[in-house]
């Protein structure tokens, strides 16, 4: 098991107590406002090492990560590229034809991420 440091299992009991995808000025933040101020640099090291040991999943952006409790099960994102709401969604059909497409290539899939970019509903509508 490895053994946190304090500011990493800060880190770690804020992701986990919540569905949220965050950054890691969100936790920063989050953390001052409980009174435990954490450097940014501490935060994005913490959220890093976090992830190598399998405690926190993430999403790629193009300018930053995302970071989620890595115990919900499996499911993709939609981003929307207007406000940043994030969609998770599962769909059987392409988890299906992930497979198969790796099976094919004699590939034993072990996981994927699928992360699609678009607009949401509310902002789509504002248009
Ligand atoms: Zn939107
Ligand atoms: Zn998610």
């Amino acid at each position: 098991m490895l053994r946190l440091t304090q500011h990493r299992q800060s880190i770690l009991d804020l992701i986990n107590a919540s569905n949220r995808h965050w950054d890691a000025d969100e936790v920063s933040r989050a953390l001052s406002d409980a009174g435990q101020a954490v450097g940014i640099a501490t935060v994005y090291r913490g959220l890093a090492a976090l992830e190598a040991a399998g405690l926190l999943d993430s999403i790629q952006l193009a300018d930053k990560k995302r970071y989620e409790r890595a115990d919900k099960a499996h499911h993709d994102h939609m981003i929307c590229t207007e406000c940043g709401h994030i969609e998770e969604f599962i769909h059987e059909t392409i988890e299906a034809l992930q497979l198969s497409a790796a099976k094919e290539r004699g590939f034993v899939l072990t996981g994927h991420q699928l992360t699609m970019f678009g607009r949401c509903k509310s902002c789509d509508k504002q248009e």
